[in-house]
């Protein structure tokens, strides 16, 4: 029987204790090949690359709490996503929204885009844009909600409908709020994306992505390409990956209410012109990430009044470590401009010099706020 809650569901779905000796954690499978009995026997296990039962138990259990048939586990999000656009073919065509990671604007203009694969950016809150913007080539409208650095909020079930109805599939890139805060699947979304690096990982120890999806032709397409293709995680960054899945829910709500107050806090802040945060009441998505998450997530982005300023912030902090990736117990901070979003520099995508970026991790609310205090100076 399935548990019903997430948060059980992440300490047990395909994490029965292990048959030879009982050991109650998923054990690292560290091995590249499997003995066969017969050279024409039906076979679960054959080869590394295929499948291995520690990449299994977290597929089986990241699977559940995104409410999916099936998910595949990757060695970055980035292998992740690159495998799922093999499934398209040359003159098919992607709508992505403008505010992404700017490795996926990387894949798909430098790396897809040569080989063939359409593009159109849009504000996928503006149904009218994305009206315009779907062609009858249009395989995929990809949307990254909340989205990264500018925590925009896109309305999954709108834009769903829209898409199916020009037969288009929606791929939501959920890094950001994790399925412990959004189920884009059961909100209408075909496909999942995630780069597991972040809040799933959880530990800033591993890289990792997954695929998750409940649509026979994906799941066969997918498959396939995992075992083709090859981007597969070792033994090893799997069993991290659901070592940091077990405690999801927990972590990710105390994220949420740390952020929460850092957001409170910049917002009365006399050195910080706005603030980028989903919770607080006047962003332009609050109504929808108030209807679609359960809460609004550790990623909090604002504007000083220059680039040498947001500079100085970011290297003045003592917890808030300066580095890229987000999603992980400690505190991160970064500018977005010359750091994770340096490949959207010259585009539609490009981000204000003058932001910072916060990954807000599990540390005492009162010493993040007073680290950063220190180091607006
Ligand atoms: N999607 C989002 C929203 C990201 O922030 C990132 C990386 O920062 C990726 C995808 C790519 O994932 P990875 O770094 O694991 O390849």
């Amino acid at each position: 029987m399935t548990p019903d809650h997430r948060d059980t569901r992440a300490i047990h779905v395909g994490q029965d204790p292990e048959q030879a000796f009982g050991a109650v954690s998923v054990p690292i499978y560290q091995n590249s090949t499997f003995a066969q009995s017969d050279v024409a026997e039906p076979k679960v296990w054959d080869y590394g690359r295929s499948g291995n039962p520690t990449r299994d138990a977290f597929e089986r259990a990241l699977a559940s709490l995104e409410g999916g048939e099936r998910c595949f586990a990757f060695a970055s999000g980035m292998a992740a996503e690159t495998t799922l656009l093999l499934t398209l073919r040359p003159g098919d065509h992607v709508v992505l929204a403008d505010d992404v990671y700017g490795g996926t604007y990387r894949l798909l203009t430098r790396v897809l885009g040569p080989w063939g694969l359409e593009l159109t950016t849009c504000d996928l809150a503006d149904a009218d844009a994305l009206a315009d913007a779907i062609r009858p080539q249009t395989r995929y409208v990809w949307v990254e909600t909340p989205s990264n650095p500018l925590l925009k909020v896109v309305d999954i079930e709108a834009v769903a409908a829209l898409a199916h109805a020009s037969g288009a599939q929606v791929v939501v890139d959920n890094t950001f709020a994790s399925p412990a805060l959004q189920q884009p699947l059961a909100l209408g979304a075909d496909v999942v994306v995630h780069s597991v690096t972040k809040y799933i990982g959880g530990h800033s120890d591993l890289i990792g992505g997954a695929v998750i999806t409940s649509d026979p032709g994906l799941i066969e397409a997918v498959g396939f390409l995992v075992n083709a293709v090859g981007a597969v995680p070792g033994p090893m960054d799997a069993f991290l990956a659901l070592r940091g899945l077990r405690t999801l829910g927990v972590r990710m709500r105390r994220h949420s209410e740390t952020a929460a107050a850092i957001a409170a806090f910049l917002v009365d802040h006399a050195m910080v012109n706005q603030v980028y945060y989903p919770g607080l009441p006047d962003h332009p998505g609050h109504a929808i990430a108030a209807g679609q998450m359960a809460a609004f997530g550790g990623m909090v982005s604002f504007l000083v009044d220059s680039a040498d300023e947001a500079s100085r912030i970011a290297r003045g902090t003592r917890l808030f470590v300066l580095a890229e990736s987000l999603g992980g117990v400690e505190s991160l901070i970064e500018l977005p401009g010359p750091m994770t979003h340096a490949s959207v520099s010259g585009s539609d995508l490009e981000v204000p010099a003058e932001l910072v970026r916060l990954s807000v991790g599990l540390e005492h609310p009162g010493d993040l706020i007073a680290d950063l205090e220190q180091a607006f100076g």
